[in-house]
């Protein structure tokens, strides 16, 4: 098989395996259950982004879109994308990408109920810090980031890594907000649990303060 389609059924395969991941899951916690239920969710997420960020938000995913189809098709005149590197970097791209998956599970496993796309309080909101919660505060997104590193690393193309790259600054920016919600919800205990635990890799040292 062609090496550059060998990599592009690769980083489809492993979206769609993400994407049954989620939606298990999103099952699971009933609101996401359905797309009308996941578009809802969405536009929450949305809604506290600003006037400007919406916008750059809406050119960049929509550049981004093309870009993921020219490079899933691949057709012969659209070259300018592509990132002469190493076909190394693939290799990694498709073990850091396929690596997070379980770890993934693990964390669904654990937020369960409470996980939602958009930043909310649910009803009968509980607080985690179990499992991969009791050494990082936001273990998802660090699944997600290194799963989303690996598809960028598997494309070695331009607009993907544009698209990935920006998807993952944008839950980044979410996380102060995402805590100052919490500790607003759960006062001292969250403030508590930030004490014991890294934002996204775990602390080894203890402090003592
Ligand atoms: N940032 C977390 C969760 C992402 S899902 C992670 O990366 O693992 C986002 C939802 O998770 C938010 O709506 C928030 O209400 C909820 N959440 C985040 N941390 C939580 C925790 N420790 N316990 C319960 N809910 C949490």
């Amino acid at each position: 098989m062609d090496k550059s389609l060998f990599f592009r059924l690769s980083f489809i395969a492993l979206w769609a395996l993400f994407g049954v991941v989620r939606g298990y899951y999103g099952r699971r916690t009933k609101t996401h259950g359905t797309v009308a239920g996941v578009i809802e969710k969405l536009k929450m997420a949305e809604e506290d982004m600003g006037v400007g960020f919406k916008a750059i938000t809406a050119v960049i995913t929509a550049v981004g879109a093309v870009g993921l189809i020219l490079y899933l098709l691949s057709p012969p005149w659209w070259t300018w994308t592509l990132i002469p590197l190493g076909e190394w970097v693939q290799w990694l791209g498709i073990a850091a990408a396929l690596a997070p998956i379980p770890f993934i599970i693990w964390v669904h496993h654990h937020l369960d109920k409470q996980w939602s796309i958009a930043l909310e309080i649910q009803q009968d909101h509980r607080l985690i810090t179990t499992g991969p919660y009791r050494y990082v505060r936001h273990p998802m997104y660090l699944g997600i980031f290194v799963y989303t590193a690996g598809l960028m690393m598997i494309s070695l193309d331009l607009l993907v890594i544009l698209f990935f790259a920006f998807s993952i600054w944008v839950n980044y920016r979410r996380i102060p907000r995402e805590e100052q919600m919490l500790i607003e919800e759960f006062g001292e205990e969250y403030i508590e649990y930030i004490k014991a635990s890294g934002r996204l890799l775990p602390r080894f040292q203890r402090d003592h303060t």
